[in-house]
């Protein structure tokens, strides 16, 4: 607090109270109070602990799976301490972003490094094609909204005191509060005022996620709060709103307990027409699937989770929830099959959107010039990009032939990547034989790019029959590796493939 006084008298103040003299902003419990949370400077020791952190992590050769998980678990500390009390700036959450994205791609120090996928992308559920990396603003919001979940349950002891002091609101005045997003008073009451307007189009997600379970009915306005399905009354009958003579009334005032039972007692200015009588009914009948009863207090409950209350988990769902298309979700969920080993289920994640670094996507990035340059590593005949390297190349055409035939199945490939995949196990109706044959595709990619980097690197030569062999071997192993218990040797893996699946 910044008082002018004379000189001298901070001073005895603060002796009389037993504390200590200081100076605005300081740190209270970590959280800086008193300055500016809207100004980046306020964020800059944020920021600073957050690359030294990363330091230590320098040098250490993590998978990308490990790198997803630091960069969910650095949130875990201070940031989510903070971000739970100030909506962050936009301009620190880019920095923050900035380090993040360099970690994922494999950067932990200032080096650049190409992002492959962009950020928007990578921060999508795995199910609706991304990484499932955290969105930190969507993260800020979900966090932030606790306070608001705290304050519509009327637990929120002395701040939330303090706030109905200052600013009213009782009932569901809150709600009020949230929707007009009426921005007076702190900026920090400001913000909070401000997080119904979420993040990319997701606009009334706090109002929309908190319904009013009704119990006695006390304070909850019967024409103008949303206690009986997901509109007022007022706006879905607005004649009988006007022609009602109880418009203030709450919802126990407009009925009476008898005998347990309750019964809705609805007064009109004047005698009602025909038409209008007929609204009423209609009305009558949306009441009555709702019961009030005395003695039993209202609550606002959080819909998104089975027991009311609000969390951070479901209002983050709720947040980052993307439309998706039932196809793409059933391709991503089969990229992440846990059988296959998670480096090289990135890896496919990667080919199916042409986002590794070929020679031709090198080229296109301006890393490598010379157009001579594009050609395939293996059979240095066309452009080397994933559909040739994994489909059209002679090296993956050999391959192809020498799985479907070991299989004794047929399959046709694609021109491209994606929809090969997609079609991959339409041979077969049995889940666990697609399964298997997705074994067989990633085993393919994996196998055919560290050949196409050995070749590039250690100018090692291609083994076409040392290739199926890798392939065979890997698929095996992962399929084990997945199910301990399967009585399958790899001799009869290498024989008949299919009949070993039929036993697992
Ligand atoms: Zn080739």
């Amino acid at each position: 607090m910044e008082i002018r006084t004379e000189e001298g008298w901070k001073e005895r103040m603060a002796c009389r109270l037993c504390c200590k003299e200081a100076d605005l902003p300081f740190k209270y419990l970590g959280i800086p109070v008193g300055g500016n949370h809207r100004k980046l400077a306020l964020w800059k020791p944020l920021l600073e602990s957050f690359k030294k952190k990363l330091a230590s992590w320098k040098g250490q050769n993590l998978s990308l799976r490990g790198r997803i998980t630091l960069l969910n678990s650095m949130l875990s500390s201070l940031l989510v301490y903070l971000m739970s009390a100030f909506k962050i700036p936009k301009g620190t959450i880019h920095s923050l972003d900035k380090i993040r994205r360099n970690i994922l791609w494999g950067g932990l120090g200032e080096e650049k490094k190409i992002k492959w996928v962009s950020w928007e992308r990578v921060c999508r559920k795995k199910e609706c094609g991304g990484l499932g990396v955290k969105d930190l603003r969507k993260f800020n919001l979900g966090l932030m909204g606790k306070w608001w979940g705290r304050l519509v349950k009327g637990e929120e002891g002395l701040w939330g005191k303090v706030i109905r002091g200052k600013y009213g609101g009782n009932g569901g005045q809150w709600m009020d509060w949230v929707r007009d997003g009426r921005r007076v008073g702190s900026l920090w009451w400001r913000d909070l005022q401000s997080l119904n307007v979420g993040e990319d189009g997701n606009e009334g997600w706090l109002t929309e996620g908190f319904r009013m379970k009704i119990g006695e009915g006390k304070g909850v306005s019967f024409w103008w709060d949303e206690w009986c399905g997901e509109n007022c009354l007022a706006n879905i009958y607005p004649r009988l709103y006007v022609l009602s003579t109880g418009k203030e009334k709450d919802c126990q005032q407009m009925g009476e307990d008898h005998n347990g039972t309750w019964k809705w007692n609805m007064t009109w200015r004047r005698a009602l027409f025909q038409w209008e009588e007929e609204a009423e009914k209609e009305l009558q009948k949306t009441i009555e699937k709702v019961k009030i009863s005395p003695g039993c207090a209202d609550r606002w409950e959080w819909i998104h989770s089975a027991d009311g209350q609000y969390s951070t988990t479901t209002a983050y769902a709720v947040l980052a929830k993307q439309r998706k298309e039932d196809d793409e979700e059933k391709i991503f969920k089969r990229v992440w099959n846990p059988t296959i080993p998670t480096k090289v289920a990135a890896f496919n994640w990667r080919v199916l959107m042409d986002r590794i670094p070929t020679r031709s996507n090198l080229f296109k990035r301006g890393i490598i010039k010379e157009v001579e340059e594009r050609k395939c590593a293996l059979c240095m005949g066309e452009e080397e990009d994933s559909s040739h390297l994994f489909l059209n190349c002679s090296v993956a055409k050999w391959l192809w032939k020498a799985c479907t035939k070991w299989w004794g199945v047929k399959i046709v490939l694609q021109k491209e990547c994606w929809p090969t995949f997609q079609h991959l196990g339409a041979w077969t109706k049995k889940t666990y034989k697609k399964e298997g044959w997705d074994c067989i595709w990633n085993a393919m990619l994996w196998t055919v790019w560290m050949a196409r980097n050995k070749k590039i690197f250690d100018n090692a030569e291609v083994n076409l029959i040392k290739l199926f062999d890798l392939i065979q071997l890997r698929s095996f192993t992962w399929i084990k590796a997945r199910k301990p218990k399967c009585y399958f040797h790899l001799s009869d893996w290498l024989i008949n493939p299919t009949s070993c699946l039929d036993k697992a």
